[in-house]
């Protein structure tokens, strides 16, 4: 039989293509069994250690490779990633990391000790050097430090250079606007550098007010955090008569780089005005994430703010390459020179795709998301949008909408943010996916749409685990056999 369209499918009022997860359920009740119910759980081992640096046993099951080898693959099989099918969590950018950046991390020349010498470190640096400067280039900055290992921590390194920047003014000042449709982080970064967060609420169209702008800025601004496309997908249209507004008052532009594959190669930060900004490598240029990290979350700035970044910063004299400590830094924001491995990755994605991989990227990621909202049957209030669109559940709970598309193999949006789309569906399907899985996408939003009541309050079925409590698990996570045993 040929493969038929998901999408034709749904429309037949038939279910639209999906998968089972493997669940491994060995009798009504119990999954995949611990390791510790296969296995004798008592191992002794011969210690060449002294007797009283070691224990008489390690209360570790004792069950054989091949048991072992496919216990783990079960358990995989019952889990969900970027390489099990779409992964479109609106401003999280997920997207398949391709292998060949792996494979250069895991050579053994690539494992190089930090305290090596400069010296015979010169390669390490080299690499490092260049991605400072490809980054710079991406978002039109002067520098750029790579030590922050997450957007998070790049935004309160951003925030500090800022900070740092206003007092060697002598300029002391207490605010940071954030726009209410802002990333979370963006709050949390400002306050922490202790600043008053000053929220400003989005015009009807979606973007920012600057009416409320003006009302909002003063000599006590210390920077206004923005992104663009906004987290709506919208580009801030009057972004240069934004960036006018808050240097007249002496504050800093600071720019959310956290998904910048919509600009990529067509539009940089810097030249709208930016000052400073921060970019997600584990987003946008594809190393891993999720899970907690390591990622990487490097910090650009304008020639103003270059003697103001972290300790140290690499710099190419003559012909080497050394770590210098800018003349006012802010410090230190990480060990050594950041996610070494992680940094490695994105360098070696930025130079496999060059300008023109990069740029069709962007084209893509926005395509993508375009076409894919052009399928679906939701309203997507605010538009014209670039790299994700927000959708509305409308009538229905828009994490019932999400549960129920699990059921169809694919990993729904982001639910209920930004709060200015009710039951919101925060949609990023990002550059990687090709139109059969979009439509595949389509067909799973599709049938969340059809579903009745009952159907979206059970969902979802056909997963391994079903519905959970996300309060209990996110306050109280088990992540051990000794926590679920207890
Ligand atoms: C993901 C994200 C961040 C935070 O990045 P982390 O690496 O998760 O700390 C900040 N801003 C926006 C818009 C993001 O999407």
């Amino acid at each position: 039989m040929s493969q038929q369209d998901p999408v034709e499918r749904a429309s037949e009022d038939e279910e639209p293509l999906h998968f089972e997860q493997a669940s491994w359920q060995t009798s009504e009740e119990t999954y995949e069994p611990l390791l510790s119910e296969k296995g004798t759980s008592e191992v002794t081992v011969e210690s060449p250690l002294p007797d009283d640096l070691t224990r008489d046993s390690v209360e570790l099951p004792e069950v054989e490779e091949p048991e072992l080898a496919r216990h783990y693959t079960r358990l995989s099989e019952m889990n969900y990633g970027v390489e099990s099918g779409p992964f479109p969590l609106g401003s999280c950018t997920m997207k398949y990391n391709p292998k060949f950046t792996e494979d250069l991390a895991a050579r053994p020349d690539a494992s190089v000790h930090p305290d090596r010498s400069e010296q015979a470190s010169q390669g390490t640096l080299q690499v490092l050097h260049e991605l400072q400067g490809y980054l710079a280039d991406i978002g039109g900055m002067d520098a750029v430090t790579l030590q922050p290992p997450a957007g998070a921590a790049g935004e309160f390194t951003g925030i500090l250079i800022a900070k740092a920047y206003h007092e060697a003014n002598g300029d002391d000042r207490s605010e940071v606007i954030v726009p209410e449709s802002a990333h979370g982080t963006n709050f949390a970064s400002a306050a922490m550098a202790g600043y008053d967060v000053v929220s400003l609420p989005s015009d009807e169209n979606g973007r920012v007010d600057t009416e409320a702008l003006d009302a909002a800025l003063s000599e006590e601004t210390a920077a206004l955090m923005l992104t663009n496309p906004n987290t709506l997908g919208l580009f801030e249209r009057d972004i240069e008569e934004i960036a006018d507004m808050v240097h007249d008052v002496g504050g800093l532009l600071y720019y959310d780089g956290a998904n910048l594959n919509a600009l990529l190669g067509r539009a940089r930060p810097g030249d709208m005005g930016f000052d400073v900004m921060h970019y997600n490598v584990h987003k946008t240029f594809a190393t891993p994430h999720g899970g907690g990290g390591p990622g990487a979350g490097p910090v650009g700035v304008v020639e103003e703010l270059r003697e103001f970044l972290p300790d140290p910063h690499i710099r190419e004299e003559g012909d080497t390459y050394e770590r210098y400590t800018p003349e006012r830094t802010i410090g230190k924001v990480h060990g050594y020179d950041g996610n070494w491995l992680v940094l490695l990755k994105a360098h070696a994605y930025i130079t496999r795709l060059g300008d023109s991989g990069l740029t069709d990227a962007s084209a893509k990621a926005v395509l993508n998301a375009n076409y894919l909202a052009e399928q679906i049957d939701y309203e997507i209030p605010f538009g014209p949008f670039h790299h994700e669109f927000v959708a509305s559940a409308g009538e229905q709970d828009a994490a019932d909408a999400a549960k129920r598309m699990l059921d169809f193999g694919v990993h729904p949006p982001t639910t209920k943010w930004p709060e200015i789309v009710p039951e919101a569906l925060m949609t990023e399907p990002t550059e990687i996916e090709s139109k059969r899985t979009l439509d595949q996408l389509a067909a799973a939003f599709d049938a969340a749409k059809s579903s009745s009541g009952e159907t979206l309050a059970d969902a979802p079925n056909r997963t391994a685990v079903g519905r959970i409590d996300q309060t209990e698990a996110a306050r109280n996570p088990r992540l051990s056999w000794q926590a679920l045993d207890e």
